[in-house]
């Protein structure tokens, strides 16, 4: 008996030890060759604060094991030398100097092949979509038992309606057909709060897709099959704040992971007092500390764990799906000084990648003051290569529902545009009408089909990177109060939906003729290097039109530009224009390939924007 208790015993302990596991390691693994020779990794568990750790690998150096104020967290820095080899080793974890167990990490090989990490440029565009509401591909994960919301209800804005990652993969060839080259989803990462939770941007697990959207491997798979198609993927990653049911929030490292206030304190959304030489103190901090909601604390990116963490988690998508870019929300909320870093280190692992940041701000100059190339009063550059152009996006709509007067109606795009000396390079800048945060632009024209197709014709004719936002294609509209209202689903994204608008068929026939517009535009795009990077030459407005050209200096055909949003006729003298005419001998109308071959006068329809390529 007592040598089976002995036994028993040794057993017990033996799987006790082989057992002894964390809650959370991350990052889970990494890579040999990264430019960054350092990694820190957060180590999650009961009380196990007080174990030390060592390892013995080639290459592999362990540096430092930090205790923090809650035990419940080691971190430990690990120094990786350029000519380690990918493996897995154990990281021996000892309590009183006696081996406790080990854990096995792993090293994997960097895929430096060709296809991976393309970026995002001027050549490209976006397709925005939120994958709750765009396709359900796999009704087996509408509902994911253990998760906190497990309403679906499609007839809700706030639920989840089981849309998802596979949805978006078998329509892929749907958007080729479109003609748009790259898919931005909002997070697909697993946000798992109790309440609207479709939306992504309250993550609760920084290293998980979240299961109604599918798995990481299923993600990577996505990455993969549209690269193979010839798309690019762009990956939403919020740095400002995390859900209130993160894992990481419920259990923090320390008091200060995130921005304490005494009270719940919101940020203002302002973003002035963070390029205002003039500001106080108190508003500058309560737009970057203050929380984004009471269930979005806000991340305190002073704290260097915080930091590791954040750029580490970002540096670990890329490498492991090779996403072509990355879209920065909220951009003027986060720590000014960790954000530029922050770019480096990025930029310096992934030269081809594509940034930009969300910048719903007021003026040009504001949107500009986050771009990279100037100091002005920060007294650093903040590395960040592209925003989302806001100012573009209202002077196109002021340019066709304003009358036009000094600064009103088209003189409005056309100062905006003038503006452009503001960026060190305006062509990163993503281009839009809207997005999932605000009205849809069908509904801002009052579903005005004229405005809707002179308003596509100077988006995807701009300088800079257009971006779509799903449905725009086929005349989707709303107003964003609430925001559920611009986030309805794709109809045909789901089995049984009465029509189906992914096909011509299942179109009305003014939708097709929408959808025509936008998908022969956009394929003309896709063919002439003038409309994607050509020199833009724009002419001051005169009998309020607006007018410019893109040179063919990067190849193709250049490419005039005629916006006459009235509802009259006008006839455009050309003399005006000699400088980029004067080698013409024809223009032709790139929508309907009507050919002019006299030039000295052209007869503008009213309400239309002219898209005319020169022969
Ligand atoms: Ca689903």
């Amino acid at each position: 008996m007592k040598k089976l208790i002995v036994i028993l015993f040794v057993l017990l302990s033996a799987n006790v030890w082989a057992q002894a596991k964390f809650d959370h390691v991350e990052p889970m693994f990494w890579w040999v060759g990264m430019k960054n020779p350092k990694l820190q990794l957060m180590v999650h568990g009961k009380n196990i604060s007080g174990y030390t750790a060592k390892l013995d690998y080639p290459g592999v150096k362990l540096v430092e094991v930090h205790q923090v104020e809650n035990a419940n967290y080691l971190f430990i820095d690990l120094e990786i030398a350029p000519d380690a080899q990918a493996g897995k080793f154990p990281i021996t974890f000892l309590e009183n100097g006696k081996k406790k167990f080990d854990y096995s990490y792993e090293l994997k090989t960097k895929d430096n092949s060709a296809g991976r990490i393309q970026g995002v440029t001027d050549k490209d565009i976006i397709y925005l979509l939120m994958p709750d509401r765009f396709s359900n591909g796999d009704v087996s994960n509408d509902k994911v038992k253990g998760l906190r919301e497990q309403t679906l209800n499609r007839d809700s804005v706030y639920y989840r309606h089981g849309g998802d990652i596979q949805g978006v993969i078998n329509h892929l060839d749907y958007f080729k057909e479109l003609g748009v080259t790259t898919i931005w989803m909002t997070p697909e990462i697993e946000n798992d709060m109790p309440h609207a939770s479709y939306h992504g941007y309250a993550v609760t697990d920084h290293y998980k897709i979240d299961p109604r959207y599918g798995t990481n491997e299923l993600y990577k798979t996505y990455v993969e099959k549209a690269h193979a198609k010839g798309l690019k993927i762009i990956k939403d990653v919020v740095h400002n704040h995390l859900g209130s049911e993160h894992w990481m929030f419920r259990d923090m490292p320390m008091k200060d992971w995130v921005n304490q206030w005494p009270v719940f304190t919101q940020s203002s959304y302002r973003d002035e007092p963070v390029m205002d030489p003039h500001a106080s103190a108190a508003d500058l901090k309560k737009m970057v500390d203050g929380w984004f909601a009471t269930t979005m604390p806000d991340f305190n990116e002073r704290n260097p764990y915080v930091q590791n963490y954040l750029t580490q988690n970002h540096i670990w998508w890329i490498e492991y799906a090779g996403i072509d870019g990355l879209r920065l929300d909220t951009y003027p909320y986060n720590e000014p000084s960790y954000m530029a870093d922050w770019a480096m280190k990025l930029k310096a692992e992934f030269p081809n990648l594509s940034i930009f940041g969300e910048t719903l701000v007021n003026s040009v100059a504001s949107q500009a003051y986050f771009t990279q190339g100037n100091t002005v009063n920060r007294g650093f550059d903040t590395h960040l290569p592209g925003v989302t152009d806001n100012m573009m996006k209202n002077a196109i709509y002021e340019a066709l529902n304003s009358k036009p007067g000094w600064t009103e109606g088209v003189f409005r795009l056309y100062t905006v545009v003038s503006q452009d000396f503001l960026y060190q390079d305006p062509t990163r800048n993503t281009i839009f009408w809207d997005n999932h945060d605000m009205s849809r632009f069908y509904s801002l024209v009052n579903e005005d089909f004229a405005k809707y197709k002179e308003g596509m014709a100077i988006l995807l004719t701009m300088r800079g990177t257009p971006q779509l936002y799903y449905g725009t294609e086929i005349l989707m509209k709303n107003f964003s109060n609430p925001d559920g209202l611009v986030r309805f689903d794709f109809p045909g994204g789901w089995k049984g939906d009465k029509a189906d608008k992914f096909t011509a068929a299942g179109r009305t026939k003014q939708e097709n003729e929408a959808w025509n517009f936008v998908s022969k535009l956009a394929h003309y795009r896709e063919s002439n290097p003038a409309l994607q990077s050509g020199k833009m030459i724009q002419y001051v407005p005169e009998d309020d039109m607006y007018i410019y050209f893109r040179l063919a200096t990067d190849g193709g055909k250049s490419v005039m530009v005629i916006l006459n949003p009235e509802e009259k006729v006008k006839t455009l003298d050309t003399s005006r224009f000699a400088a980029q005419l004067k080698d013409a001998g024809s223009l032709v109308n790139v929508m309907t390939g009507e050919k002019l071959n006299i030039l000295k006068t052209i007869t503008i329809p009213a309400k239309t924007t002219l898209v005319l390529e020169l022969n």
